[in-house]
């Protein structure tokens, strides 16, 4: 075996005359950032030649590690962990900084490793070190900037300002590049992101964190369960159209569409009125919350005539689509164009909501027009006319709207008899 650092045969991996902390520094180094291509130590090359796994040449560091006494091994063991993603990293770092001080640069990137290692996964624990470095001046930048970050992420947006004032005040980093300091500007913007808009995450878990520390502050956030994922087209089951024409009971319903550059339209509103025996005897309306993006929501609080946060804080599609299908429960579904655009829109917003089918059958109130008399058909199969004809007016909301496919229905059977 050859000495890393000067080549000459021994029985480690350095030699006696090599195991001195400047020299572990740079073998460490060597080591961690290892590529052939750019690495200048001849016997790192050879020895890393040898071997064929990935950071196979990191394997050797606790033998290295282990020519050292704990108080010089111990720093380099919290980034070896790091680097290894060893299990035991949490708990060596916590021991190291318990005992050193965090004026020493080496504890300070120890503790950066730790805050990093936390990052955007933990909630809890990054508090006591983000207070720790808040409350000590002359720390290295990047300390004040991790915590400054840890505090937006949990709403503490003031705290984030204020450590962000020593991170631009510091003058020592724990890398000697400037990217510390680089990163300052555009922590205080992701701040002042977050006061508008605050940070969520996107695992249920980390949800559920960070909407503890938003409710302590009155902060609002978005639901916490994830949307199931929608159905692909080609799997949603196709609708069942109803062939019956004499219906005692079913459910008139309506959906109101939000508008949408794309073609795939989501909905803002649904409802539906349920008729037994000719007679509404029960009545369902909810928002929804546009899934396909603002313009969507913004058009649809204008069009419904209410407050962009009506639209904003309704609930997402798989939450009411079940409220809605418990509510028509086997009913026939009644619309004009419900095997037609209304057919559409209730089969994207299901699948949206994760379903595979729908399973109650459609009748369009168009078809029996058009079946009822002649003069319902062709140019005037329309749902403008209809309504012209049998003077209705058009409903103001989606439940006025299912409430008239309720009454229309009504006319057109008894029309001619
Ligand atoms: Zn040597």
């Amino acid at each position: 075996m050859k000495c890393l650092n000067c080549g000459k045969e021994c029985t480690t991996y350095l030699c006696a005359d090599c195991q001195s902390p400047e020299i572990l520094e740079k073998i460490f180094n060597e080591i961690r950032s290892y590529k052939p291509e750019t690495c200048e130590n001849p016997y790192l090359i050879e020895y890393a030649s040898g071997l064929t796994d990935k950071y196979a040449e990191r394997d050797c560091l606790p033998d290295i590690l282990n020519l050292f006494d704990k108080s010089i091994n111990a720093y380099y063991y919290c980034l070896y962990y790091k680097m290894r993603r060893d299990n035991q990293f949490e708990d060596f770092v916590l021991t190291y900084l318990e005992e050193h001080d965090i004026h020493d640069l080496k504890t300070q990137r120890v503790l950066y490793e730790l805050l990093g290692f936390y990052s955007r996964n933990d909630f809890i624990k990054p508090k006591k070190w983000s207070e720790l470095i808040s409350s000590h001046s002359g720390l290295c930048c990047e300390l004040y900037v991790s915590a400054a970050e840890y505090y937006g992420m949990i709403g503490e947006y003031d705290l984030a300002d204020e450590v962000m004032q020593k991170a631009d005040a510091s003058i020592r980093v724990i890398w000697s590049d400037e990217g510390a300091q680089a990163k300052i500007p555009g922590q205080f913007e992701q701040t002042s992101k977050w006061r508008k808009k605050p940070y969520w995450p996107s695992t249920e878990e980390r949800r559920r964190a960070v909407a503890m520390f938003y409710d302590e502050k009155g902060i609002t956030y978005p639901r916490i369960a994830t949307r199931p994922a929608k159905t692909p087209e080609n799997e949603f089951a196709p609708i069942n159209e109803c062939f019956d024409d004499e219906l005692d009971d079913y459910s008139a319903f309506w959906c109101a569409e939000a508008f949408s550059v794309s073609a795939a339209k989501s909905i803002y509103q649904i409802a539906a009125v349920k008729v037994k025996d000719g007679k509404i005897v029960d009545e369902f309306q909810s928002y929804i919350r546009p899934w396909d993006g603002s313009i969507g929501r913004k058009a649809a609080a204008k069009e419904a005539n209410v407050a962009l946060d009506v639209i904003e804080c309704a609930d997402d599609i798989d939450i009411v689509l079940p409220k809605f299908f418990e509510f028509v429960g086997e009913d026939i579904l009644v619309s004009t164009a419900a095997l037609g655009n209304q057919a559409k829109l209730l089969s994207r917003a299901a699948r949206y909501a994760g379903m595979k089918e729908i399973k109650n059958e459609f009748f369009d109130l168009l078809d029996l027009a058009a079946d009822t008399d002649s003069k319902f058909d062709l140019a005037n199969n329309t749902r403008e006319y209809l309504l012209s004809f049998f003077g209705f007016d058009e409903g103001a909301d989606s439940l006025g709207k299912a409430r008239v496919n309720a009454m229309l229905y009504q006319k057109l059977s008894e029309y001619g008899e």
